[in-house]
């Protein structure tokens, strides 16, 4: 029975992983739709036509009523409205000027057209960074993810309206897909699930069979056995002729013979089935042992993706508050000393608006690599947002983490970039502070935080420390 009992935990295990599971799939279709309603905020003011489903998007998403078949008629009507548009747009006798919204009555330069076009760059620009956000938690195929790439890229840098509104448009398409495949990919998990469960039922069933067929076949022998026997004795009490009683007791003894023979006959052939029962089932589960091993290396594949910043390969901000709390909680109990730095890219605006965003992309890579390397094992650092790092120094006091950091500040001032065949020196500022009694993390948080401004303030490339207030 101890094996029945290890078959139990596992299963236990598989549903607590399925559980997990569902959880980050909710956890991504809430991203998908943030990002579908500002979308189709974004996309309003076309048609009436287009705005009413738009609308009924919204709707469906605020009443909870998804449901992925009528999306995608939903779909294709507004793919309909949106090359009906195109074509009015297209045509040169149209009154409608381009990269102004068709509906529009507003004159061009009108201030409230202007508006609303800085309006609309604003929602395509943060849908970009939604979009960004998404292709770090969401699995899609190669396919799709490059074109996402493309999409996204358009979304961020793109001042073409007309452009813009056919990236929000494949947005809403990409979301469609990305749900089905989460959900696609959520049943299977559950269907082996299930599998596993009833090969385990079946596993049970013959155990429990062939225990029923022995103890028939035994109670059996016994009986025969008994009645031989008894008809035995009978004969040694009713008879007085030796030779006619050895000739019966002969008799007898081959019939318990023969008994005895076709028990053991039946009894090999049993265990025949049984073994070959046996063998199929242990083929079986060791197949789903197999599958099960993959299953479990994909959903680690997938928790590392959501767990890392893309661009810089970075732990991201989700894995930043994971390791916070943990370490919170440490610090909670045994009060050893904890530290908290926020670094920041000086003046990196100036690197993308110079050299470009692909120049501003290879910064942020290196000095997240440095950062990496430098920072010993036991310390922490990630990607909080933007050109902004974050670091966590368990064991370490708030002066002996500036020492770190200052001479990781030096380090990464001296790095010998180069754009445009020029020079480029590329600094950083520093806020730290430790944790204090009666602390939360946020408001260390926060006090680092401020120390970083202090340290723009103070001229940048410098750290600052803010320490916490004596109790
Ligand atoms: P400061 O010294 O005050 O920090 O100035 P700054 O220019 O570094 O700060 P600001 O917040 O004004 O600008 C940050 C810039 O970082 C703006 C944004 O376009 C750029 N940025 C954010 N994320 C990325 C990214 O992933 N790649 C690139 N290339 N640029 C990014
Ligand atoms: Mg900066
Ligand atoms: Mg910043």
């Amino acid at each position: 029975m101890a094996s029945d009992q290890s078959w139990k935990e596992k299963y236990l295990r598989e549903l607590d992983k399925a559980d997990a599971r569902e959880k980050q799939w909710q956890a991504e279709r809430n991203t998908l739709e943030r990002m579908l309603v500002r979308t189709s905020l974004a996309s309003e003011g076309q048609t009436p036509e287009l705005d009413r489903l738009l609308a009924r998007i919204r709707k469906d998403l605020r009443k909870n009523k998804v449901n992925v078949e009528t999306w995608r008629e939903l779909q294709e009507q507004i793919d309909r409205e949106i090359t009906l548009l195109d074509e009015r747009s297209g045509n040169p006798a149209s009154p409608v000027p381009p990269a102004i919204s068709p509906s529009s009555t507003t004159a061009p330069g009108d201030p409230t057209d202007l508006q609303d076009r800085t309006n609309r760059l604003r929602i395509a620009r943060r849908v970009g960074q939604l979009l960004g956000q998404m292709l770090t938690q969401v699995s899609l195929d190669p396919a799709a993810e490059a074109q996402a790439r493309l999409l996204q890229k358009s979304l961020l840098s793109s001042d073409n309206w007309d452009e813009l509104r056919e990236g929000l448009n494949q947005v809403a398409e990409l979301v469609i897909e990305a749900v089905t495949r989460s959900k696609r990919e959520f049943e299977t998990f559950l269907k082996r699930l299930d599998e596993r469960l009833e090969l385990l039922r079946q596993h049970f069933a013959v155990q429990t069979e062939a225990q029923h067929g022995r103890q028939d076949a035994t109670d059996c022998l016994d009986r025969e056995i008994r009645a031989e026997l008894d008809k035995v004795s009978d004969r040694l009490r009713s008879s007085d002729d030796l030779q006619d009683l050895k000739a019966s007791v002969s008799d007898h003894l081959e019939s318990v013979l023969g008994v005895l023979d076709r028990f053991r006959s039946q009894e090999s052939e049993r265990e025949k089935v049984l073994a070959e029962q046996l063998g199929a089932m242990q083929e079986k589960v060791a197949a789903m042992e197999a599958h099960s091993e993959q299953m479990q290396e994909q959903v680690r594949k997938e928790r590392l993706r959501a767990m890392t910043d893309l661009l810089t390969q970075l732990p991201n901000r989700e894995a930043w508050q994971e390791r916070l709390s943990f370490e919170f909680n440490r610090w909670q109990r045994y009060q050893h000393p904890l530290t908290i730095a926020v670094l920041d890219i000086d003046h990196f605006k100036r690197v993308n608006d110079s050299y470009g965003h692909k120049a501003g992309d290879r910064v942020l890579q290196l000095v997240a690599r440095e950062l990496q390397q430098r920072l010993r094992n036991t310390d922490f650092i990630a990607r909080y947002g933007g050109e902004e790092f974050v670091a966590l120094f368990p064991e370490t006091t708030a002066g002996e983490a500036r020492q770190v950091l200052d001479s990781l500040r030096e380090y990464v001032g001296k790095l010998p970039f180069h754009f445009s065949g020029e020079p480029v020196r590329i600094t950083v500022s520093v806020g730290v502070s430790s944790f204090g009694a009666g602390d939360s993390a946020d408001q260390v948080f926060d006090r680092a935080d401020r120390a970083l401004y202090q340290a723009k303030d103070a001229g940048r490339d410098q750290i600052k420390v803010d320490e916490p207030a004596v109790q």
